[in-house]
């Protein structure tokens, strides 16, 4: 521990004002506010500096699946570090951590995918992406199939390449992104862009835009269709039924690779190992992360299928790696991560009972007066806020609302998050059903009370 374990909140506040620069954050106004410093987790729950407990449902940032405080994770890190710390995996070497590890990952992917390339995040996995569907195609003789086609309000990442993959405006605004061939066409947000429509024909119609966009650019110049089976940061937007089907048909019927990026839906989130499998989706590639070490350790990797391996061997020496690809430690963490969720069959169980019960909770908020609509799978849920139910009228100061539904939850133990207009909620698999209990009693009161909030006159949106 360092010399600052029994500091106060205070100092603690005001050196991290000084010298911490956070992701994703308003400097100024979180130096004026002063940052909640988190101090130790156990199960599903945190405690910060004021020794204030926090039911965490959103697992960290989408990743601590199996729960806080895991001593098979930490152990297997542990000695890992004393056997080995660390070395390459770029002078024709390897070690046992990164050699069991991958094949452990063929082990639970679907059967058409036995080999990984490893990095260190889920950004750093979406890079991997760029460069090599780049390199397959260019070895297989086609070097102009290089556009890769994403989603308005995807999120891939916070890299120069992922940021661009991305569909974050926001995000494109600052750096001059995003570079060249990447192009976006619309997300699948049916309460936002297709209420007039049933779903399943608004899925069609947004799964079509791919279609149109490979006409426009011509198949021989489109090298991969990158999508998450569920956008997460974007405000978890769970797909119409018909959406990956038609976008299913597009990619083979004009030899478009399909990627996809299961940094948050990967390991279990969606009750099933990978949303491809909950969507019936045949990929090429898989970008994972997040929850493949459960967050204890940074780790991600690409997950190719036997096709792009095959391709990929035709094309001599890929000039791409990281020098903490296969990390020995993080690939002893993730590891030990699989085995424990192959052993207490967290995502099994989680199918079984918990999750269904999750989904039974959440769509109990869809009568609340602030509720617009309800989505969710597995083992994620969005509470899209509105001001006039039942139409999909935004707010007119888009977060402003949600912000304050965040800060009530925050206020009253629960760790949710806003997105936009919406409430986003994404707890460890390993949630019982009465901690969901407790999840959504402080959820509803946190929603009564920024509802009460409006009526009172106390938002401006
Ligand atoms: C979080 C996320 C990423 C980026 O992962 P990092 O580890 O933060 O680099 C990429 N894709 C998706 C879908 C994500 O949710």
């Amino acid at each position: 521990m360092g010399s600052l374990h029994n500091a106060s909140t205070e100092q603690l506040q005001e050196l991290d004002a000084l010298h911490h620069l956070h992701p994703f954050t308003d400097t100024r106004a979180l130096n004026k506010k002063g940052v909640r410093v988190i101090k130790r987790a156990d199960g599903v729950y945190l405690w910060d500096s004021n020794d204030r407990k926090f039911l965490d449902g959103m697992a960290g940032l989408w990743c601590v699946n199996v729960g806080y405080g895991r001593k098979e994770i930490m152990d297997a890190a542990y000695q890992q570090m004393q056997q080995l710390p660390y070395y390459n995996s770029f002078f024709q070497t390897s070690h046992p951590p990164a050699i069991e590890l991958s094949a452990r990952i063929a082990e639970v992917t679907p059967a058409k995918f036995n080999r990984v390339f490893f990095c260190g995040s889920g950004s750093e996995a979406n890079d991997t992406v760029v460069r090599m569907v780049r390199h397959y195609w260019a070895a297989l003789g086609k070097p102009d199939k290089k556009v890769i086609i994403s989603r308005e309000n995807a999120y891939h990442g916070s890299t120069m390449a992922g940021a661009s993959l991305g569909g974050m405006k926001p995000m494109h605004a600052q750096g001059g992104l995003p570079i060249a061939d990447i192009e976006h066409i619309m997300q699948p947000h049916w309460f936002l862009h297709g209420i007039d429509q049933s779903p399943e024909a608004f899925g069609k119609q947004a799964a079509m835009a791919l279609e149109q966009r490979i006409q426009q650019l011509g198949a021989d110049k489109v090298a991969a269709f990158i999508a998450e089976p569920v956008q997460g940061a974007g405000g978890v937007i769970v797909p119409p039924s018909t959406y990956w089907p038609e976008i299913q048909r597009i990619c083979k019927a004009h030899d478009i690779l399909l990627v996809a990026d299961e940094v948050i839906c990967g390991f279990g989130r969606t009750a099933r190992w990978f949303g491809s499998e909950t969507y019936d989706i045949d990929a090429d590639l898989m970008a994972i992360a997040k929850g493949l070490s459960s967050g204890y350790l940074p780790i991600g990797g690409v997950v190719v299928s036997d096709r792009v391996a095959e391709g990929l061997e035709q094309g001599g020496d890929f000039n791409h790696g990281y020098t903490y690809s296969g990390h020995p430690a993080c690939a002893a963490a993730a590891l030990a991560n699989i085995e424990l969720m192959q052993r207490e069959r967290i995502v099994e169980n989680a199918a079984e009972k918990t999750a269904p019960y999750f989904q039974q909770k959440l769509s109990e908020l869809s009568d609340h007066p602030l509720v617009g609509q309800i989505r969710g799978v597995g083992m994620l849920g969005a509470i899209q806020l509105c001001p006039e139910k039942p139409s999909n009228k935004p707010f007119a100061k888009s977060g402003a609302v949600a912000t304050v539904c965040r800060d009530h939850a925050m206020h009253n133990g629960l760790v949710m998050r806003a997105v936009d207009d919406a409430m986003i909620l994404s707890p460890p698999l390993v949630i019982s059903e009465s901690e969901i209990d407790e999840l959504f009693a402080i959820a509803t009161e946190s929603i009564d009370q920024t509802y009460k909030d409006l009526e009172d006159g106390k938002i401006e949106f």
